[in-house]
């Protein structure tokens, strides 16, 4: 929580103001051993509209001094005090006038406290009900003090605690995502460190014969899974791992996936794959399809294809399409089919999974060992976005000009999203924080979604979306 600490001359309202702020909640007197005497300073936790802060009350100091001279009495506050405290509110008596003192204070503050945020505050202003002459009198004589336009208030009676609210609330919430950013930043560093030591986790499913174990071939570029036109023929146990561009891949239980697809033929061995501890495992799953099957057919994906899809999606892995033994839709007479095979499968993965956006394809040969340096790009760099960090003032320049893109056809409805922080990477998880508890609507959500993949680039990536409401 960020510090705000009431400063200001004798007398001038500093404890009521201190007591209305936290109200009945409790308050926390500390000492500070100085000289031989103890100074009592209070702490406690003010609210004040939808704002939470710590509020420091330094008016212990002055009864304790000894000397006269306020700048003994406000020295005091220097050392552990100022270090902690980012906010004052600077306190002046508009029914006793601007005193010398209150210059001493503001003098004293500007030497010793030049990195706190200070706002002047008149207070007892209840006082002077004359319409507000004297007030604006008062205001403009206040401004020597050098601390910009007093707000008027008073602890009193409660007056002019909204001024307060709105002077407060814009400087008190930039310090709060400045210091979320700050640690974000710290810890993304930590973490990204840890992350990037990790392999990258890849499954590679599909029904039996659309060329897996070819392509497990060609991706560890040596023979050592049978292949066979027979469905389901491989059966020796391969535990695969090899290096791409300096990244460690780890191709995850494929080899006892391939076996229990040999015991049972056709697509009801699919329910294998489906069991989600399998697909946990993969950081990335990449979802091989026949381009030849496709050609002859009206759909892309059978039923089974379509629920493993969307089960990796469930599951929050990366997702690539491969779609194989492109070599046999080649030459003239092919044209046809293999541009319609290009075209149909990107759109008919956009409509059976719709709740991820710009799932890649990549079209390959496995058997010629074509496009495998694009095929494994490919998986790196969905593999690389499913890790990403957004930082959090990042993304809330981005929350600002999304909000804006949107249009709203009635302005009451509009949802306020205070801001935005990624609470997760693997998958990247995001939290929108709103005002209030009505929920913001699926479709808003949606537009949320979908902007944050296109601005930042993440296709593939099922990214999850939660919403709070600010504490
Ligand atoms: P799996 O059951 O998915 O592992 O499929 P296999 O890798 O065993 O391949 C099944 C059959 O398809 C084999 O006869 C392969 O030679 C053939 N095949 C695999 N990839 C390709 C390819 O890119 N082009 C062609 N023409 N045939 C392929």
């Amino acid at each position: 929580l960020p510090t705000v600490m009431i400063v200001g001359r004798p007398n001038v309202g500093k404890s009521a103001l201190f007591n209305r702020l936290i109200r009945r909640r409790e308050a926390l007197v500390y000492n500070t051993p100085d000289d031989h005497v103890t100074r009592d300073i209070r702490e406690g936790i003010a609210k004040l509209g939808d704002l939470r802060f710590r509020v420091l009350d330094s008016a212990g100091l002055e009864t304790a001094a000894s000397s006269g001279s306020i700048l003994d009495r406000t020295a005091d506050l220097t050392g552990s005090v100022l270090a902690r405290t980012q906010f004052a509110i600077f306190l002046i008596d508009v029914r006793a006038g601007l005193q010398p003192l209150d210059v001493e204070v503001g003098n004293w503050l500007r030497k010793n406290a030049s990195g706190v945020r200070t706002i002047l505050a008149m207070n007892k202003s209840e006082s002077l009900d004359d319409g507000g002459g004297l007030l604006i009198a008062e205001a403009a004589e206040a401004h020597v003090l050098g601390f910009g336009d007093p707000i008027a208030i008073s602890a009193e009676t409660g007056l002019g605690m909204a001024e307060l609210y709105e002077t407060l609330c814009p400087l008190l919430e930039d310090y709060m995502l400045q210091q979320m950013n700050d640690q974000t930043i710290e810890e993304e560093k930590a973490v990204e460190t840890e992350e990037n030591k990790l392999p990258l986790q890849l499954a590679i499913v599909g029904r039996p014969n659309v060329g897996k174990s070819t392509l497990l071939n060609t991706l560890l570029r040596e023979k050592r899974v049978l292949v066979g036109p027979e469905a389901g023929l491989t059966r020796d146990s391969v535990r695969a791992q090899f290096n791409f561009e300096g990244r460690t891949i780890y191709l995850v239980d494929t080899a006892g996936w391939l076996q229990r697809c040999g015991q049972e033929k056709g697509p009801a061995s699919l329910s294998v794959m489906q069991s989600r501890k399998n697909l946990m495992r993969a950081n990335v799953v990449a979802l091989v399809l026949d381009a030849e099957e496709i050609a002859n057919k009206r759909c892309s994906m059978k039923h089974a294809e379509v629920a493993i899809a969307r089960q990796a999606v469930e599951e929050g892995r990366g997702l690539v399409v491969i779609v194989n033994k492109m070599d046999l839709l080649r030459g003239k007479q092919n044209m046809v089919l293999h541009d319609r095979v290009i075209d149909a499968v990107p759109k008919e993965i956009r409509a059976v999974i719709p709740q991820v956006t710009g799932v890649p394809v990549v079209f390959v040969s496995a058997l010629e060992g074509e496009g495998r340096i694009p095929l494994l790009d490919q998986i790196v760099d969905t593999y690389e976005k499913w890790c990403l960090r957004l930082p959090t003032a990042r993304l809330n320049r981005w929350l600002r000009k999304v909000m804006s893109r949107h249009s709203w056809k009635d302005q009451a409805t509009k949802p306020k999203i205070k801001y935005f922080t990624q609470v997760k990477a693997r998958p990247p998880t995001f939290v929108a924080f709103k005002n209030g508890d009505t929920q913001l609507s699926d479709s808003y959500v949606r537009f949320l979604t979908k902007s944050l993949v296109e601005d930042f680039n993440l296709g593939g990536i099922p990214i999850r979306l939660m919403q709070r409401t600010v504490p």
